[in-house]
């Protein structure tokens, strides 16, 4: 069958791989100049089971309430004169019950676990290299309250599959040495030693590689302007080159995986997508050889921060901010991440100032993605993964794969 995928992000590059693996005639089209130029590249480069517990849960209207109008606030909503955005917060708020709450814990983990082994296995069968380490990942806390309440969210991860353990804040250090200097503020922390850590932008660029050795073709530098249909089915994709001509692309099947843009183009074929950007940040430190930086990926949950070492360069990213599809940085939000990272790793020493980015995560109210056929049946959705995209990219991509062919995946699926 000829697929035709829009978005060229690690979601778009992956499902190519594993539709293109099924036998099927794959092309994927990006606005951009290669893969993985938006969302995709620069984030917090985790492969995060552990962070499975979405932004919607109980305690998160109290927090979003405390945080409001704090520029440097780690989940900010900014009062705006916006539709979209109170449509997709009354939703948010209707999934931070306990029950919901629960349902979609079991679901993200269960996508997360699967992408996990997908992604090892992926590993080994292509040797595709993107900076990636298997040294788990450890939560940090240094507010008790935090680690209280981790104790029990520890508790119903490991009830879904996810090994994540509580540990102490002396088995913190003896996890990440590069802590030691942090020993006196720590209270606590869980590992889940299963986790890992990588670059998604260099991993989507070697995917894309190797995909085209496959004969999958990427035409990159065409903006998606419209999908045409027709009795209830996609008839065609208006694009646009970047010499300002119009051409129709036609394929049996479309898979729409433009990141945080897809509802726009699939809301007139009566898809209504309820995925609103989350805008995040990340900054890129470079490391020299006397710098003590964490090797062991990391997550700070009280100020929602994440670090990976990518080679000789720590990434710090996190924080969300509810403004729209607005990437101009702060300059407040860019130095809240690099004042964190001082105070956790007073030594770090870097060998040069960082790079600053930010990024519009393509977020549900649930953080559970969209992923499979949707109401017009030859157009395939494969987006909505939020904070956790990197992590389920592999698990989404096959998932999608057995749709495509009628198979059941082995992990639910939540589609429109
Ligand atoms: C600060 C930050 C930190 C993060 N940290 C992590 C992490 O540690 N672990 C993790 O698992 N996830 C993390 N994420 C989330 C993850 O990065 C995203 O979920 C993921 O990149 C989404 O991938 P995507 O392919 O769906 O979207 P994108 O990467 O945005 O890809 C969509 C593609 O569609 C293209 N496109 C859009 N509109 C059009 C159009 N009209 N025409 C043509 N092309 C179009 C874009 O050019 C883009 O290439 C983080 C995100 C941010 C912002």
């Amino acid at each position: 069958m000829k697929v035709l995928i829009l978005g060229a992000g690690v979601v778009g590059v992956s499902s190519a791989w594993y539709l293109s693996q099924a036998g099927h005639e794959v092309t994927v089209i990006d606005r951009q100049s290669a893969a993985a130029l938006e969302t995709s590249f620069a984030n917090g480069g985790q492969i995060s089971v552990s962070h499975a517990e979405p932004w919607s849960n109980p305690h998160a209207p109290a927090r979003a309430l405390a945080w409001m109008g704090r520029e440097d606030a780690p989940l900010l909503f900014r009062l705006r004169w916006d539709p979209a955005l109170f449509d997709w917060s009354w939703r948010f708020l209707r999934e931070c019950t306990p029950g919901r709450t629960r349902e979609n814990i079991r679901d993200i983990v269960a996508l997360a676990l699967y992408s996990r082994e997908r992604l090892k296995t992926l590993r080994e069968d292509t040797g595709i290299e993107y900076d990636h380490l298997e040294r788990g990942i450890l939560h940090v806390y240094t507010d008790p309250k935090e680690f209280a309440a981790s104790i029990e969210a520890s508790r119903v991860l490991r009830e879904f599959g996810c090994d994540r353990r509580t540990v102490d804040a002396d088995e913190c250090v003896a996890i990440e040495p590069a802590l030691s200097a942090t020993r006196p503020i720590l209270v606590g922390g869980d590992y889940t030693p299963l986790d890992e850590s990588g670059d998604a932008l260099t991993f989507s660029q070697n995917l894309a590689l190797l995909c085209q050795k496959r004969g999958v073709t990427f035409r990159y530098g065409l903006e998606v302007e419209r999908l045409l249909g027709e009795t209830g089915k996609v008839t065609g994709v208006r694009v646009r080159t970047p010499a300002g001509v119009s051409e129709l692309l036609q394929a049996d099947a479309y898979v729409a995986a433009m990141g945080s843009y897809t509802p726009q183009h699939v809301r007139p074929l009566g898809v209504p997508l309820p995925v609103y950007p989350a805008k995040g940040y990340s900054a890129t430190i470079p490391l020299g050889e006397d710098s003590v930086a964490p090797s062991v990926a990391m997550t700070d949950d009280g100020h929602k921060l994440v670090f990976s070492r990518l080679g000789q360069r720590l990434r710090v990213a996190g924080t969300a901010e509810f403004n729209g599809y607005n990437t101009a940085l702060n300059e407040i939000r860019c130095q809240a991440l690099i004042k964190r990272t001082h105070q956790l790793f007073p030594e770090l020493r870097p060998a040069g100032d960082p790079v600053f980015w930010c990024g519009l995560r393509p977020s549900t109210p649930s953080n559970v993605p969209y992923i499979g056929r949707s109401r017009v049946p030859n157009l395939y959705l494969n987006t909505g993964h939020g904070t956790l995209g990197w992590t389920m990219a592999c698990g989404a991509g096959s998932a999608l794969a057995d749709i495509v062919d009628g198979r059941e995946p082995p992990v639910r699926l939540r589609a429109m």
